[in-house]
């Protein structure tokens, strides 16, 4: 059995006529005029609760296009109890059989399903095409590509026998069941939390995200598809709160696979070491969490490239990355030219709904980040030390829409230099040439994350200097490049601090987690 390195999936362009856009928009005009009832899948089984939650789509939230059956305590715990009965099984099958599941699901999100799965993550995500296509085919297909290969090798990594000892490293999963709560912002992230641990042998509890739970389901079902054997990942969307609880009460709780905020992530810490005492084993807690990234610009930094990092790094998926920039530092002699072409190419940007190929931007997930996001254009208006100087403007009458903003900020410690928004907003801040050593102390001081980081310079000395002072401000770290766009197989995602535990998503280092090995000592 040989997992060839696979290449990234190609992204397709969605050229007006081409047969993917056609797919596509028939896609689009189906789901938009259906309405679908989404089970809970437990043991390989759709369960009905009754506890009925609608699907809405961020763009138009008045229109409800499914609903799902929320999961209560005891569907979790019969959950868990799926995953412990199918654990013996699925861990002594032999990993290729395993691995060979995930790279058929793989085949089946690129051929047969990618319509489907791109028009779901547009309409619940709020994303463009191309966004889509990025996310749930591309990325998606990449993790479970990369990851085979990667558990290929680890399964054959070994160490030395000598002419009397034969020393061996079994490669086992987990004591117990892993906790995978996957995020609203990536089809492609949701799936790669549970799958990930389930391809080194573990059984898996999924909470998806109570925004995404429609595209998260299709990729659910085509895992079925695949031949996934029932028990093995349990699809548990729900109150959070409650099925948080059951899992980490559990004696089994083996680990948890965690996307989304730091503050969910601390109390996910809270409640494993209130639980310490009665777990089988120490549950291994994986989690990528928020960022404040950025991007410094040297004063040798080329101007165009500069203008179109900030954009782009800023406002495409509405800035709803965790690596999405969200502050920036310029430098005086070369602010004024950034800024005028940063200000033009977001004049040129087209805003509304996901059906317009055109739009580039599209509406944030929910009214609930739609608040927090217009609280700090509202601050920037109100406030002295800021000025709002491109966008600034929002409407939530039909969709949650919000204009990419740019605010100037008059102090490097200004709210929106410090706080994550996870949202279409950048906050520029504009230092002395002089004062580069002080900017770059509160670059690393008014932030406690370290996900992603970009910095612009020409001049290769600069270059060596910054990537040196800045060792610990980022996971990922750009050169002259936007701070997003992490690539599975090239870019390994994740950051430090308060950023998360850096397991780097798409990667070997993320897979050991999931595996607790024996070694074999056998003399002759
Ligand atoms: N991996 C994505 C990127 O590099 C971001 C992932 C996230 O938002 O969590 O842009």
């Amino acid at each position: 059995f040989n997992v060839n390195t696979p290449v990234n999936e190609p992204v397709k362009d969605y050229a007006p006529g081409s047969a993917e856009r056609i797919a596509l928009e028939a896609k689009l005009k189906a789901l938009s005029a259906e309405k679908i009832e989404i089970p809970l899948i437990i043991n390989g089984e759709a369960v009905k609760t009754g506890n009925l939650k609608d699907c809405t789509m961020p763009h138009d939230h008045q229109h409800v296009i499914g609903f799902y059956h929320a999961a209560g305590t005891d569907e979790t715990k019969a959950a868990i109890d799926a995953c412990l009965t199918a654990q013996k099984e699925w861990a002594a099958m032999p990993w290729q059989h395993r691995v060979a599941i995930f790279l058929k699901a793989a085949e089946l999100v690129s051929t047969k399903y990618r319509a489907l799965l791109n028009a779901a993550t547009m309409l619940t995500q709020s994303k463009n095409a191309f966004q889509a296509e990025i996310d749930s085919t591309c990325e998606l297909t990449d993790f479970l590509r990369f990851n085979a290969k990667y558990v290929a090798e680890i399964y054959s990594e070994q160490p030395n026998s000598t002419k009397d000892t034969w020393n061996r490293l079994e490669y086992r999963p987990l004591d117990g069941f892993v906790y995978a709560i996957t995020p609203f912002n990536f089809t492609a992230i949701a799936g790669n939390l549970p799958t990930a641990p389930a391809m080194l042998g573990n059984c898996v509890i999924w909470k998806p995200s109570s925004t995404t739970v429609y595209s998260n389901y299709i990729f659910m079902q085509i895992l079925i598809e695949a031949g996934l054997p029932k028990g093995v990942i349990n699809f548990v969307p729900g109150n959070s709160a409650e099925i948080t609880d059951v899992c980490t009460s559990h004696s089994s709780l083996a680990g948890i696979h965690f996307t989304g905020s730091t503050a969910v992530f601390q109390s996910l810490w809270r409640s494993v070491s209130e639980n310490i005492h009665q777990y089988k084993s120490y549950p291994r807690l994986v989690g990528e969490t928020g960022g404040k990234d950025y991007i410094f610009a040297d004063a040798s930094a080329n101007i165009d490239a500069l203008a179109v990092a900030m954009v782009r790094g800023s406002f495409e998926f509405q800035g709803q990355k965790c690596s999405a920039a969200s502050r920036a530092y310029l430098p005086k002699s070369i602010a004024a030219a950034v800024l005028d072409r940063a200000k033009t190419m977001i004049s040129e940007l087209k805003m509304g709904d996901v059906a317009n190929f055109e739009n580039f931007v599209n509406a944030v997930i929910d009214a609930k980040a739609y608040k927090k996001i217009v609280s700090y254009i509202e601050d920037a208006q109100q406030s002295e030390d800021a000025e709002i100087i491109a966008g600034g403007t929002y409407d939530d009458s039909v969709g949650y829409f919000i204009a990419p903003t740019l605010i100037l900020a008059k102090k490097p410690d200004y709210v929106s230099m410090r706080e994550e928004i996870f949202g279409p907003v950048l906050t520029v801040y504009v230092y002395e040439d002089e004062a580069r050593a002080e900017t770059l102390e509160s670059l690393n001081d008014v932030s406690d994350y370290a996900l992603t980081g970009a910095i612009f310079a020409e001049d290769r000395k600069v270059i060596v200097e910054l990537e040196q002072l800045l060792s610990q401000t980022a996971g990922n770290f750009y050169i002259n490049d936007k701070p997003t766009g992490a690539v599975v197989g090239q870019q390994p995602f994740g950051g430090g601090r308060a950023s998360g535990t850096n397991d780097k998503a798409g990667s070997k280092l993320n897979l050991y987690r999931w595996i607790s090995a024996r070694t074999i000592k056998e003399t002759y």
